[in-house]
């Protein structure tokens, strides 16, 4: 049975960038103290940029609209004209955003695959640093991102691509979109993976609920040059504050909640266990993410299906992503689950 309530409240697990700011947030935002953030006025940005500093263990933090955003400006500031960075095949430093580090910042990319774990593997990052030959670019950068489709790095690499990149003369960039996930799993506070890298990139509106923004956390120097490729970008915001209020809240009071979103992604995939043909990689789920291989050729048809049952998902070729998050409750599992049930018969 097709019920059409269900279709205008659909339960969306396309992506945790789904969430809506939490009623503190809204609070927090309707009350917060603003200022021209452009001339350095916003008190709440400076309270985030001060909290994020802190949490996250760096010297300075900078406000940014997108996780886009920066990112390109970490690279901007580590990198010149002419310059190189290794970035796994599939990162969303490389993959997903519209290749600006190359277009926008003269920065070549050297991408290799991701190895099954999320890591790239520092024997073939050492093959492809580029001899000091000017036949080449310069090889500046090493990024990694955490968690990487929902798998957290393990602590032990993480140290081990800090030496690497001491030994070869690297900067090392995190792309941190999901840091807090990484850091709920492992249990260790978050510092503990920060240490490790010399920029990290803190996405605020996915899992953590802020209606938009990320920070980028470093040295004062580092955040220094990348505030100046913010305002080039077009990403200074004036009354910033209102942004901000709802950050501060992401990454202090709504970390905690990132535990609960990894419970129902582990519940959500037990409870679709048996649902041929969903092929669900059970060892893969560390966080909030589940990936499954669907029949050739179907997923645009059960995307459909779903749609019309009320539950939104996404994916590409034969490949389902479903992502939990904090507006998705335990109590719609059942919903989801005979969503599918219905779905997958009616292909
Ligand atoms: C979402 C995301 C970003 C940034 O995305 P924006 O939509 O620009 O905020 C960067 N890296 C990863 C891994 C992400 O998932």
């Amino acid at each position: 049975m097709i019920d059409t309530s269900r279709r205008n409240h659909p339960i969306d697990l396309r992506s945790d960038t789904v969430t809506r700011p939490t009623p503190a947030m809204r609070n927090a935002m309707a009350e917060a103290e603003v200022g021209d953030d452009v001339f350095g006025d916003d008190p709440t940005v400076h309270r985030l940029q001060e909290v994020a500093a802190e949490v996250l263990g760096k010297e300075a933090a900078l406000f940014l609209p997108s996780g886009t955003q920066s990112n390109l400006c970490a690279l901007l500031s580590h990198c010149e004209r002419g310059d190189e960075y290794i970035v796994g095949q599939t990162a969303h430093t490389y993959k997903l955003e519209a290749g600006g580090a190359a277009v926008l910042g003269s920065i070549q990319p050297q991408p290799l695959d991701f190895l099954p774990d999320g890591t790239l593997d520092l024997d073939q990052v050492a093959a492809n640093i580029k001899p000091d030959d000017p036949h080449f670019a310069k090889t500046r950068l090493l990024c990694l991102e955490n968690t990487q489709n929902g798998k957290v790095l393990p602590m032990k690499y993480l140290a081990r691509a800090r030496d690497f990149a001491d030994q070869h003369g690297l900067s090392l960039h995190l792309d941190g979109a999901r840091i807090f996930n990484a850091s709920v799993k492992l249990d260790v506070p978050v510092t503990q993976i920060s240490c490790y890298f010399d920029s990290v990139s803190v996405c605020m509106s996915k899992g953590l609920c802020a209606p938009v923004g990320s920070v980028l956390c470093g040295s004062k120097q580092l955040i220094g040059a990348a505030h100046r490729w913010r305002k080039m970008l077009g990403g200074g915001m004036r009354q910033a504050g209102v942004l901000a209020a709802a950050g501060i809240l992401a990454i202090t009071e709504q970390v905690k909640h990132l535990q609960q979103d990894h419970d129902n992604a582990l519940m959500l995939a037990h409870s679709l266990i048996g649902l041929d043909p969903l092929d669900i990689d059970h060892d893969g789920i560390h966080t909030n993410m589940i990936f499954a291989r669907v029949e050739e050729g179907t997923l645009p048809e059960l995307m459909r299906e779903m749609r019309e049952r009320g539950v939104l998902i996404h994916g590409f070729a034969n490949n389902l992503r479903l992502v939990t998050h904090h507006d998705f409750k335990q109590e719609q599992i059942a919903r989801v689950v005979n969503a599918f049930k219905d779905s997958l018969s009616a292909l």
